[in-house]
């Protein structure tokens, strides 16, 4: 029982839980997130390197004249709180990066962008210091489109890189992309992808943050389109609309985004636990 007269800190609960017994490792664990921010390095270096490291990645950018710039980080942050909440003690969390690649909105003011080599510079980067510290689970999840190629193109050079290795799962994944159809969940959700500012993100914000939504009444419904589908044209935000938002925000709620919160944190949550479940060589999984 000693071991309490330590710091509090996460791994000093885990003794603690595991000194005094299993009566009380229930209160003690469903409190835990692991938190990048909150541990020492020693406690980093004693962790399992099974344990999954999550790399959340979004944006400052502007989200059409009704939504403020840091919609992307805001929305991925709650996400993240949810699910950490969710893991507690089984992955560990890096801080969100709220500086994505976000040159196509840079015709609107506010957005700040690391160019696409440089936003690849630095998700690759990320990667080699958790592999240098023994880390063998890297995740990079995402909450921003246009981080989309280079986070791919991150996990594919690390990859490539290690090719001696047979032991690393380096993942990108967006969180909208794990699956879930929230206009299955709920019919009155209209929308059946991703937009920009639109009835999806409108909602989240609506429910976590409505202060800082605008006049809806403004926002005129922007079409998503059909540029040249399947293939895959360049674009600039501002040759899609005029606001800067895609979508129909008038459509947007706080109960749908509660629902949307719902299915992203479930879909997450799952996709970790198919991470925690590899068996460290397949490579299904
Ligand atoms: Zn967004």
């Amino acid at each position: 029982m000693f071991c309490i007269s330590v710091e509090i800190t996460f791994l000093v609960s885990l003794r603690f839980a595991a000194c005094a017994g299993d009566q009380l490792q229930g209160s003690l664990f469903s409190d835990v997130t692991m938190n990048l921010t909150d541990l020492n390095w020693s406690a980093v270096k004693s962790l399992s390197k099974d344990t999954p490291v999550v790399f959340p990645v979004a944006a400052l950018e502007q989200h059409g004249r009704h939504m403020p710039l840091f919609t992307d980080s805001m929305l991925l942050g709650e996400i993240i709180r949810r699910v950490s909440e969710r893991m507690n003690d089984r992955a560990l969390f890096a801080p969100l990066l709220w500086l994505g690649n976000s040159d196509h909105h840079l015709d609107f003011a506010g957005t700040l962008s690391a160019a696409p080599r440089v936003y690849l510079d630095l998700l690759s980067g990320f990667l080699e210091n958790f592999i240098q510290h023994g880390f063998r689970r890297l995740v990079i999840l995402n909450g921003h489109g246009g981080n989309d190629v280079p986070g791919k193109q991150a996990v594919f050079e690390i990859r490539q890189k290690h090719r001696q290795r047979n032991d690393l799962l380096l993942l990108f994944a967006t969180y909208w992309h794990l699956g879930g159809k929230p206009d299955e969940v709920d019919a009155n959700i209209q929308q059946q992808q991703m937009g920009h500012a639109c009835e999806w993100e409108t909602s989240m914000v609506l429910r976590i943050a409505p202060h800082l939504v605008g006049d809806l009444k403004q926002a005129q419904a922007v079409p998503f389109g059909n540029a040249f589908s399947p293939a895959t044209r360049g674009w600039i935000t501002r040759e899609r609309t005029e606001p800067g938002h895609i979508g129909d925000p008038t459509q947007a709620t706080a109960q749908k985004g509660e629902t949307l919160f719902q299915v992203f944190t479930h879909d997450a949550v799952a996709f970790l636990e198919r991470v925690i479940a590899w068996d460290g060589k397949s490579w299904e999984g």
